[in-house]
């Protein structure tokens, strides 16, 4: 049996399966994601999706490392937290490898798995985390066996907020990256660009942040007659903002020095200047993974599979349910950070 560790990711719109070889490097993962033509994510029809590509997306990860499957030692997935049905899916696949190959399955934290994949890309020690995605968005920080929330959204996750504003535009899914366009568009044609006429609510509130508010803001800015290109970039200077604020009172409160970033929001540019800007005035530094391993992938739950492996540990069948609400200190910490 081979000692390549495949993992499935399937938490939410992107079933995708990556693998790290036998000397533990990570490999860019096949991966597909579901786009639905009119509203948003519907986790069934998301588990559909994924159902039907799982069989062509394995033969071609295999194809492209010219593997075969007795080159799979262990079999990592996504245990949670995520969208039932979604996760369900991959929680199935997972099985039925691991028992038709008689290889350890491992269920894994998929907030976690972020981390690991952006330490091991990005070198980083013991950072302060900036988990910025669909779905989550939270601070975190390593402390006595656990990565431990300092902060996180009271609402929605930031990519949803920006997702949704878009999708009332008519952007489909995902939506953060086109804000991401058309904010830059619109900068570029500015001689002095203010915020002056496009204010909205800040997020912060305490450690923890807030979007709905923002995003009904935003909206209501476009409904008054604002361009939408001034508005993307308003929403974008003000979500960040607040995450930044946060990220940087948590690192003053840990007395970290290194800032990392994760999620899919993180592939944002802007972002990724403001938490640079914000290191270096803190005498820090802040970094970021390259963008595939940002946005979800099955490569980073392969790379935590097999660091759990590593540690001793497996999750037998009958404990391989899924955990929906899963939490991201509820992982035990118990590998070197
Ligand atoms: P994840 O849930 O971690 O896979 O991340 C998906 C989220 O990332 C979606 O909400 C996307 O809109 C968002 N996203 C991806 N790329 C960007 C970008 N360049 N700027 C802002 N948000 C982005
Ligand atoms: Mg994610």
């Amino acid at each position: 049996m081979g000692g390549w560790t495949l993992g499935i990711e399937s938490t939410a719109h992107t079933l995708s399966f990556g693998l790290v070889d036998s000397d533990g490097n990570p490999h860019p993962a096949c991966s597909d994601t579901v786009r639905p033509d009119k509203g948003g994510i519907h986790p069934r029809e998301a588990a559909d999706h994924h159902k039907e590509v799982a069989h062509s997306l394995f033969t071609s990860l295999l194809e492209t490392y010219q593997l075969s499957p007795t080159d799979i030692g262990a079999v990592s997935f996504s245990q949670g937290p995520g969208l039932g049905p979604c996760l369900r899916v991959g929680a199935a696949i997972a099985r039925g490898i691991s028992s038709r190959l008689s290889v350890p399955l491992i269920g894994v934290n998929h907030c976690v798995a972020h981390i690991e994949i952006g330490r091991q890309q990005c070198g980083c020690n013991d950072p302060v985390l900036l988990y910025v995605s669909g779905g989550n968005t939270q601070v975190i920080a390593h402390l006595d066996g656990k990565y431990r929330v300092l902060g996180e959204t009271l609402d929605i996750g930031i990519g949803n907020m920006l997702d949704k504003f878009a999708r009332v535009q008519g952007i489909p899914f995902p939506g953060g990256p086109v804000i991401e366009k058309l904010a830059a568009e619109w900068l570029a044609l500015q001689d002095n660009p203010s915020l002056n006429g496009l204010e909205l609510p800040f997020a912060v509130r305490g450690m923890d942040l807030a979007f709905s508010g923002v995003m009904t803001a935003a909206q209501r800015l476009i409904e008054n007659g604002a361009e939408l290109g001034a508005v993307c970039w308003s929403l974008q200077e003000h979500a960040f903002a607040a995450c930044v604020e946060v990220a940087e009172r948590a690192l003053s409160h840990t007395g970290k020095k290194e800032l990392l970033l994760g999620g899919g929001v993180a592939c944002n540019s802007r972002l990724r200047t403001m938490c640079e800007q914000m290191a270096e005035e803190r005498e820090s530094t802040s970094h970021a993974p390259p963008r595939m391993y940002c946005i979800d992938n099955g490569t980073m739950i392969a790379l935590l599979g097999r660091i759990e492996l590593d540690n001793g540990r497996q999750t037998p069948y009958e404990e391989s349910g899924v955990e929906q609400y899963l939490r991201t200190d509820q992982t035990q910490v118990t590998w070197a950070v």
